[in-house]
C-alpha cells in the first residue's frame, strides 16, 4: 500500500531542532522486529474532505523504556501523585520545504512553539496509552511504548493531510510529514490551532503504539490514533458516532467505538488492547476473546445497538443524550477535557 507521494523532488527546505530533552543512546534492537525504511500506511490518507484528518501507521521494535521528565506540561513540584511518564521524549525536529507558501505563515502564527506542542502531545499519548488512571506507573516491560528516539515534522506542500513514516535511517526515527495546502485551507481560521495540534496529536500517536508486527488492522491502527485525539478534546467539529461499516472502518469512527469499549470494561481498555498489539501478532477472533471475553463483532453490535436505541446495551452501559462529547474516563485528570 502506498501513503502520499514521498518527498522526491522539493526545494530546498531548512531543518530545525525544534526541541529536544535526553536523548539517550538505545540499546541496539534486541527483538527481530520489522524496521528501516518508510512504513507504509494501514489505510490510504484521505484527501480533506470537509474537515480533517489523517495519515498512517507506524513500525514499532522492542526495547524498555524508561521514565524521563518531559520539557512542558509537568514540574518538579508537582505531586507524587502525577503519573510518571513512560515515553522518554524524542528528539523534535522540524524542516520547513516551502518558506513561501502560505500555509507555513499560518502555521507558525497558530503554533508559535511546535516543539512545546509536540512535547506536549507526547506526554499526552504516554498518559492514555501507557500510564494507569489512577497515576501509578504500569509495569514498564508490559506497557512500555515503541522506542522512538527522534520525530521530524516536515512541512511540506503535498496532497492529503498528513502520515507518519520511518526514516531513512531506521524505523526508531520518524518523520511526520504534514501538508501546507491543506493548513492553508482549513476554515474557519479559528480553528487552525486546535486542527493542527490534533493532526499531530494522531501523527505522534503512530510514533508510539504497537501494531502487532504490522499484523494489526489499519482500522485499529488509525481508531486508536484518533481515540487519543478524541480524549485530549482535539476531534473536530463535524466527527460524528458513526454506526455504518464495520468496526475496524478507522479512524473518528472506530475512536468511538473504542471509547465505548472503554466506558464498557473500564479506564485502561484501549491500553490493554495497546498493549497485546506488542507482544502478538494479531489473530482477530482469539485476540479479543482473550482480551474482553467476545467477538469484537458482537461488541461492535452491543455498540450500534446502543447508539442508535439510546437505551443502553443491556449491560449498564449508557451513552444516550451524550450526543458526540467525549465520554472519556481518563481525561478528568489527564486532560483539560470538559467532561466530569
Ligand atoms: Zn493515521
Amino acid at each position: 500500500m502506498e501513503t502520499d507521494a514521498q518527498p522526491s523532488s522539493v526545494p530546498p527546505s531548512i531543518v530545525v531542532a525544534a526541541s529536544s530533552s535526553s536523548t539517550p543512546s538505545m540499546p541496539a534492537a534486541a527483538a527481530p522486529e520489522p524496521r528501516g525504511g518508510p512504513t507504509p500506511s494501514p489505510l490510504p490518507c484521505p484527501a480533506p474532505a470537509s474537515g480533517p484528518e489523517d495519515a498512517t501507521s507506524a513500525g514499532p521494535a522492542d526495547n524498555n523504556r524508561t521514565s524521563s521528565s518531559s520539557s512542558s506540561s509537568s514540574s518538579d513540584s508537582e505531586s507524587e501523585h502525577e503519573p510518571k511518564p513512560t515515553i522518554r521524549h524524542p528528539k523534535l525536529l522540524l524542516k520547513i520545504q516551502d518558506l513561501a507558501h502560505p500555509g507555513t505563515a499560518k502555521f507558525f502564527r497558530a503554533v508559535p512553539d511546535p516543539g512545546a506542542v509536540l512535547a506536549e502531545a507526547v506526554d499526552n499519548i504516554d498518559r492514555h496509552l501507557y500510564c494507569s488512571p489512577d497515576g501509578s506507573q504500569k509495569p514498564k516491560k508490559k506497557f512500555h511504548a515503541p522506542p522512538t528516539r527522534s520525530v521530524t515534522l516536515v512541512l511540506r506542500d503535498m496532497d492529503g493531510v498528513a502520515y507518519t513514516t520511518g526514516s531513512e535511517i531506521d524505523n526508531d526515527h520518524k518523520e511526520i510529514h504534514f501538508s501546507l495546502r491543506y493548513i492553508d485551507h482549513i476554515r474557519p481560521e479559528s480553528r487552525l490551532a486546535a486542527e493542527i495540534r490534533g493532526v499531530l496529536t494522531h501523527e505522534l500517536v503512530h510514533c508510539y503504539q504497537w501494531d502487532a508486527r504490522r499484523t494489526c488492522p489499519g482500522g485499529l491502527i488509525e481508531g486508536v490514533a484518533d481515540w487519543v485525539r478524541l480524549c485530549c478534546d482535539l476531534g473536530p467539529p463535524h466527527w460524528r458516532r458513526g454506526t455504518e461499516g464495520s468496526w475496524d472502518k478507522g479512524y473518528d469512527h472506530t475512536a468511538y467505538f473504542l471509547q465505548y469499549l472503554e466506558t464498557r470494561f473500564g479506564p485502561g481498555t484501549v491500553q490493554a488492547v495497546n498493549a497485546k498489539l506488542r507482544r502478538h501478532e494479531y489473530r482477530g477472533d482469539a485476540f479479543w476473546r482473550e482480551l474482553l471475553g467476545m467477538p469484537v463483532e458482537e461488541l461492535y453490535a452491543d455498540y450500534v445497538k446502543a447508539v442508535k436505541g439510546g437505551e443502553g446495551d443491556g449491560k449498564g452501559i449508557r451513552i444516550q443524550n451524550i450526543g458526540n462529547d467525549v465520554l472519556c474516563t481518563m481525561c478528568p485528570s489527564f486532560c483539560s477535557s470538559p467532561f466530569p
